[in-house]
């Protein structure tokens, strides 16, 4: 059992609606050190990849992104939810549905930030049904640049995100996929990676 998985089984809750609480470490307070480490995993599964920009999204990945970013010594950008879209052609912009608020926000990257030149680790939180990591390849795509990988601290693989973004060739480094878990019990399981 990895670092995060541990910390999963100490610190997480399995709330009804499969939904996994870590907000004692990971998206409400934080832990930089656990952060630390996986920054550290990140870079030993992306060895040998270009990563010139980490791209993100407001809010949980943020944390995360900045200190992973200091293991590739790249700049970190998220994408930021709109509140009043001003379409001025300079941001690109993607569509995303919550899965924990199961709202629908437009995301947006200034184009200043991203160009064609840039080969990118996404990074966020965790991954579900894949809507937030869509968008961030959407943007991507907007911006010429290249997807180099994808990390996510936290894949619920229960459900269809992670087969979906595999399916479309994406080197997708989960660091604990939660396999089952049951918020009667509490009980998780990951898978063996
Ligand atoms: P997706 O877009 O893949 O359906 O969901 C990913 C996003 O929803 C993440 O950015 C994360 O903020 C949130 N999310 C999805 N599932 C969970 C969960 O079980 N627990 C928490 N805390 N956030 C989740």
């Amino acid at each position: 059992m990895n670092c995060l998985e541990a910390r999963i089984v100490k610190d997480g809750i399995v709330k009804e609606g499969n939904v996994l609480k870590v907000d004692s470490f990971l998206n409400h307070q934080m832990d930089p050190e656990l952060f630390n480490e996986m920054g550290r995993e990140w870079k030993r599964r992306f060895e040998g990849k270009t990563i010139t920009k980490i791209l993100t999204i407001e809010a949980s990945g943020i944390g995360i992104a900045c200190i992973a970013a200091q293991h590739f010594g790249v700049p970190v950008v998220f994408a930021k939810k709109a509140k009043s879209i001003n379409l001025d052609g300079e941001m690109y912009t993607a569509e995303v549905e919550s899965f924990t608020h199961k709202n629908k926000n437009q995301v947006i990257v200034s184009k200043k930030f991203l160009n064609e030149n840039d080969h990118l680790l996404l990074i966020d939180d965790f991954l579900a049904n894949g809507c937030a990591l869509q968008g961030l390849i959407q943007i991507a795509k907007a911006a010429g640049a290249t997807v180099e990988g994808i990390g996510i601290a936290v894949e619920k693989g229960f459900q269809a995100g992670g087969q979906i973004i595999r399916n479309l060739g994406y080197q997708l480094e989960s660091l604990a996929i939660v396999e089952e878990m049951n918020w009667e019990t509490g009980e998780i399981k990951f898978r063996e990676q």
